[in-house]
């Protein structure tokens, strides 16, 4: 019988466990909605359920689970610092809890650094020692590898993209700086620049009553709306003010860029790249990629 893992991602949205083989292949997915409540209890329970139905076939042992949360945290000792989008999440010992509860070993990882470790071993990284995978979803996500292996730094807390600060008057980030790359480049600040801009195009057929998804604005877009087409515009270029400073810092030799919000990719790609070439010592390869189930980095 095939020695298999358990795989989880926690979003502030759904909650997705697969039971995997050791080569990276999926035997059984499950997905819920992840439940909210006072503590981290309803999540525990919510995961048991989930690991329960991926195992439920005879023989099935898993030897370890891995989750990807959506936290500033350390990793190798699974200590959670601060979750925004999962408060009940701050600061709690979520990993013996879940160890206890599962009876088998268990490892948290920051959800945008585990996308950058599977780009490196099965996706779009997959063979480049140096690479960085930005995540827009409802933020931006960041994790960074470099020769090989993920660069933390001594606290965990290293690759968070998303607070690169791009714009130093610019609008106030949940982190508590002003013009973070998350406040241009992910979902929520697409809907949020849309809105700010509508003043300006009366023509627009964007309408804040009708429409509060950044995929809708995206579609607008593609249909030649001006104020779509300008919100992705401001996306792609503070994204490529971001991706100039990464590479002339870290010299990567791919950077991958997945995410909910990479759905946008047609809009933004153009002007992301004039940024870098303008301001990057040497353009790098940027690739696109989607999850197999688009939107799972989206939380
Ligand atoms: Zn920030």
């Amino acid at each position: 019988m095939s020695e298999v893992v358990l795989a989880g991602d926690l979003g502030g949205t759904n909650l997705r466990i697969a039971a995997i083989d050791t080569e990276g292949r999926i035997v059984h997915r499950a997905e819920a909605e992840t439940p909210r409540g006072d503590d981290e209890s309803d999540i525990v329970e919510a995961i048991k359920r989930l690991a329960a139905e991926c195992l439920e076939r005879p023989g099935r042992q898993p030897r370890a689970f891995g989750l990807a949360i959506p936290a500033i945290m350390n990793a190798q000792e699974g200590q959670i610092f601060i979750s925004p989008n999962l408060p009940e999440l701050n600061g709690k010992d979520l990993s013996s809890r879940l160890k206890s509860e599962l009876g088998i070993r268990v490892l948290l990882e920051n959800d945008a650094n585990a996308a950058a470790i599977g780009e490196s071993w099965l996706g779009a990284s997959r063979g480049f020692d140096n690479s960085i995978c930005i995540t827009l979803g409802t933020g931006v996500g960041g994790g960074i590898i470099i020769g090989g292996e993920p660069l933390r730094g001594p606290d965990g807390t290293a690759g968070e993209i998303g607070h690169i600060c791009v714009e130093p008057l610019g609008p106030p980030c949940g982190c508590g700086s002003n013009g973070c790359l998350e406040q241009f480049s992910s979902a929520s600040a697409i809907v949020r620049m849309a809105k700010e801009l509508l003043p300006e195009y009366p023509g627009s057929g964007f309408r804040d009553a009708e429409v509060s998804e950044a995929s809708r604005i995206y579609e607008l877009g593609a249909a030649g709306d001006a104020l779509c087409v300008e919100v992705f515009r401001r996306v792609g270029m503070y994204l490529g003010i971001a991706i100039a400073g990464l590479v002339n810092v870290l010299n990567p030799e791919v950077i991958v860029i997945g995410g909910g919000a990479a759905k946008g990719w047609d809009l933004f790609a153009g002007p992301m790249r004039e940024e870098i070439a303008k301001r990057a010592f040497r353009e790098p390869n940027v690739l696109e990629s989607f999850a197999p189930n688009s939107g799972a980095t989206q939380d």
